[in-house]
């Protein structure tokens, strides 16, 4: 069979489009115009709610809302940020961005934070964002354990893991801020677009005014009247607000996430289930306590050599599967030897060594069950090929 284009969106519902219709009617797309109800403020109270957290805060990536992390902490400039070795380029990008200096941690073959490494440089660090690599959970019990001890604030980066949970606990709740990104490749889609959810008060307020909340228009926060005053005047302006139009876009998806969670679940666990009938692909399992909301695929090609991965992914291309082998192309912005904009960029030989094995495929929630067979099958055949023995 032929296979979908796996960078295809899922259609926009429609009660978007009425929301946006009337928007450009009225042409009232800044959210600080109206006086109260704001499509960008009713999403941040929608999705405060969904997530269980105090406040939120909508601005215009989750890059930005990692960014606005760390200036609401007031770290002093330079001071250092501990992330993992394992993300999106955008983390350590966001890091330099509030002038603090990017340490880079150990990940481990199952792409979760290496606790030892973790541990060892964790002493001087002043923050911590944990990037929820393509929604795998590290062991947040024991990095908030060390975080706390240390008494080191944690940012969670959940940009791809919106409806994961960790032992009950939604993601995104567990550290100081967490942040949550609506670019088009995640669980809902508005092109681009962020979030940021916090129970603080003063980082959030502190947040919203760096946001672009000038003038008095921090009083359309309604929930948080008394925490701004203090900062009034105070802050720059960063202005990462997110518009009207975003708001409209995100807001009627937010019913559907339930859905696609459980949808993304199934198709991950039936692709991995078929995976694991080659020796040569790897699933690393869930920890006990996650429970995943994937909308793509991870896993490891063993025992084959540079060339065979190579000639995996062309037999899998050829097929229709576009795979992704983290550490094998020359721009992979989540390889960490391609963040050269770090000063004294530093060797992970485990963190490379993984990357370099690492597949990556996207699977959208939306795709039926005999595409995600034939993907699977495809992903057996390429594997199996380059693995015959040698024609003589
Ligand atoms: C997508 C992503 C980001 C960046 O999100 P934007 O909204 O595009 O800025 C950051 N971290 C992770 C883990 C991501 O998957």
């Amino acid at each position: 069979m032929s296979l979908p284009d796996m960078h295809s969106s899922e259609a926009i519902p429609e009660a978007a489009r009425v929301e946006i219709d009337r928007l450009l009617n009225s042409g009232d797309l800044f959210r600080y115009t109206a006086a109260s109800e704001a499509p960008v403020s009713l999403l941040e109270s929608e999705f405060a709610a969904l997530l269980g957290a105090k406040f939120a805060l909508a601005v215009s990536s989750c890059s930005a809302a990692l960014f606005l992390s760390l200036k609401a902490l007031d770290l002093p400039t330079d001071a250092p940020v501990l992330i993992p070795g394992f993300t999106f380029a955008a983390v350590p990008s966001a890091v330099l961005h509030a002038n603090c200096r990017p340490i880079l941690c150990e990940v481990d073959n199952t792409y979760r934070i290496d606790l030892q490494d973790f541990a060892a440089k964790l002493p001087g660090v002043q923050a911590v964002i944990i990037s929820h690599m393509r929604g795998h959970t590290s062991d947040m019990d024991a990095i908030m354990q060390m975080c706390d001890a240390a008494n080191v604030p944690m940012i969670e980066d959940a940009a791809h893991s919106l409806g994961t949970t960790w032992n009950g606990h939604k993601i995104g709740t567990l550290g100081r801020m967490g942040c949550f990104s609506f670019q088009s490749y995640k669980m809902i889609n508005a092109g681009e677009g962020g979030i940021m959810i916090s129970d603080d008060a003063d980082l959030i307020a502190r947040a919203i005014i760096m946001s672009g909340a000038y003038e008095h228009n921090w009083k359309k926060h309604a929930v948080l009247q008394d925490a701004f005053a203090v900062h009034q005047n105070r802050l720059p302006l960063y202005n990462l607000r997110m518009s009207n139009l975003s708001a409209a876009v995100i807001r009627p998806q937010l019913q559907h996430l339930d859905q696609r969670v459980a949808d993304g679940r199934r198709n991950h666990d039936l692709v991995a289930k078929r995976l694991e009938e080659s020796p040569h692909m790897q699933v690393p399992s869930p920890l006990p306590g996650e429970i995943r909301a994937p909308d793509s695929i991870q896993f490891n090609l063993t025992g084959l050599n540079d060339d065979q991965v190579t000639h995996f992914v062309a037999k899998a291309a050829d097929a229709g599967v576009k795979v992704q082998v983290f550490g094998a192309s020359a721009d992979n912005a989540r390889a960490f030897w391609n963040w050269q904009f770090i000063p004294d960029l530093p060797e992970l030989p485990q963190t490379r060594a993984m990357l370099m094995r690492a597949c990556d495929v996207r699977l959208p929630t939306h795709l039926p069950t005999n595409t995600l067979k034939a993907v699977a099958d495809v992903l057996l055949n390429a594997a199996a090929s380059v693995t015959l023995p040698e024609q003589v």
